[in-house]
């Protein structure tokens, strides 16, 4: 395809006549930070370019999956070697049990697994298998914990103790929310009293270990501990949706990080090395129930794809064998601390977190532990500050509730030029706040 002459601005004027809100994915749209979403053009290392020939510092990563950062030539080289062989063949290949293999490596957990396309179809047929394994219907999710757009999952509570599951979407039928159960996260006393009411009915717990998508949030000591501890006792599956967190926030993921093993785990993401990808894997008499060898349907035409099983194993093998992931932990650490300093020398109250390779900050002087205390930052300051840093040339997800990702590429240079942005961007949201 040859470089476009249009706009971002022209682009999205025909993107809307053609597509809902001329995005292919709702965040990308700006609706929560205002104006018009850059169309880019291409990206390499830790930058983006948009079609205005604009550089920007990414703290997006494609939502996590790019650690070893945009274009990277091992990558991309695996794909070109690949797609001279045939981009799917709708028959097994070699490729997918070289990725088993290396995921297993890092996530023994997953004793067996299959690849899907996307994290919604991970977490999806992660469901499906656990209610199948335990003959039970009703699962418990956690309020602001995003497990992709399936129906059943896209539920949230109102505050307080466990309510029956609301549909968050016209489309979506009360009936199939109805089984989905949706409780407060870090409150092990709500998922206790949860469990014991609907004892014999809970097929399983699904979380994000590492909260991801209301910004970051961490589980607080001993959280995760607790839950595996109540959903063995009442004979409920634990599954962690690692989606976002799997290779990001530890390579062995946040069950490695917190030492706490899940029955079933579903990745996405990182693994597909920017290619569509996902899995799901657990304990094997869990996945035993999968068809052809158990009952429970499940298939796909592009599953285990070779260009994005031959993608994931070159990203596996660099994270494997070379320092990025240390070093993209290390960056997330240096962007933290110039958050934290900037926003100090200006005055302005946030608080930051940071997991691995992924981090967030909210503009709150509350401690944000829960979706409720997220909620209550300033969701203007955000737009203000995301606004500034844009047009100084860094670019953050375009909502005040995403995490935010590096790679292996954002260098002291990067960093540098992240902290001057920051200190023009929390100044301007000083000087909107003072009126
Ligand atoms: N689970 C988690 C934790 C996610 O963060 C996401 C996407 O961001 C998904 C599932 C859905 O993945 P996908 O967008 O690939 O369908």
């Amino acid at each position: 395809m040859e470089t476009t002459t249009m706009t971002s601005e022209a682009l999205f004027a025909e993107a809307q006549t053609m597509m809902p809100g001329g995005v292919s994915s709702p965040v990308r749209a700006f609706k929560a930070v205002g104006g018009i979403p850059r169309f880019i053009e291409r990206g390499d290392g830790p930058y983006l370019y948009d079609v205005e020939g604009r550089r920007y510092v990414d703290y997006v990563m494609s939502f996590g999956p790019l650690i070893l950062g945009h274009a990277h030539p091992v990558v991309n080289e695996a794909i070109a070697q690949q797609a001279q062989r045939g981009t799917s063949y709708g028959a097994p290949s070699p490729l997918e049990v070289e990725l088993a293999r290396r995921i297993r490596r890092f996530v023994p957990s997953m004793e067996r697994l299959r690849f899907v396309n996307s994290g919604t179809e991970a977490t999806m047929s992660a469901i499906r298998a656990a209610r199948a394994f335990t003959g039970r219907n009703r699962i418990i999710k956690f309020d602001g914990h995003y497990h992709g757009h399936a129906d059943l999952l896209l539920a949230k509570a109102g505050s307080g103790v466990a309510t029956l599951g609301l549909p968050d979407s016209p489309g979506v039928p009360k009936a199939v929310t109805a089984d989905t159960l949706v409780i407060p996260f870090n409150n092990l006393g709500a998922l206790e009293r949860t469990l014991a009411e609907h004892s014999q009915d809970i097929a399983a717990v699904i979380m994000e270990p590492v909260t991801g998508n209301m910004g970051l949030v961490r589980p607080a000591a001993d959280y995760l501990e607790g839950v595996r501890a109540l959903t063995q006792a009442h004979d409920t599956l634990l599954i962690f949706d690692e989606v976002m967190t799997g290779f990001r926030v530890d390579l062995g993921g946040a069950q490695a990080a917190y030492d706490v093993i899940p029955d079933m785990t579903t990745l996405g993401k990182v693994i597909g090395g920017g290619l569509p990808v996902g899995a799901y894997g657990g304990r094997a008499d869990i996945m035993a129930m999968m068809a052809p060898e158990g009952p429970v349907y499940q298939a796909g035409t592009l599953s285990g794809n070779p260009l994005a099983m031959a993608a994931g194993c070159a990203l596996l093998d660099q994270l494997a064998d070379t320092d990025a992931f240390d070093r993209a932990a290390e960056a997330a650490r240096q962007v933290v601390a110039a958050i934290e300093e900037t926003a100090a020398e200006v005055g302005v109250a946030v608080q930051t977190e940071r997991a691995g390779t992924m981090f967030g900050f909210y503009l709150n002087d509350r401690e944000v532990t829960d979706w409720e205390t997220a909620q209550s930052s300033d969701r203007s300051g955000f737009a203000t500050l995301h606004r500034h840093l844009l047009a100084e040339g860094v670019y953050l997800p375009p909502s005040p509730f995403e995490a935010c990702f590096i790679s292996a590429l954002h260098n002291e240079e990067v960093v540098a030029l992240t902290r001057a942005a920051f200190l023009k961007g929390f100044s301007a949201v000083r000087a909107e706040r003072a009126g």
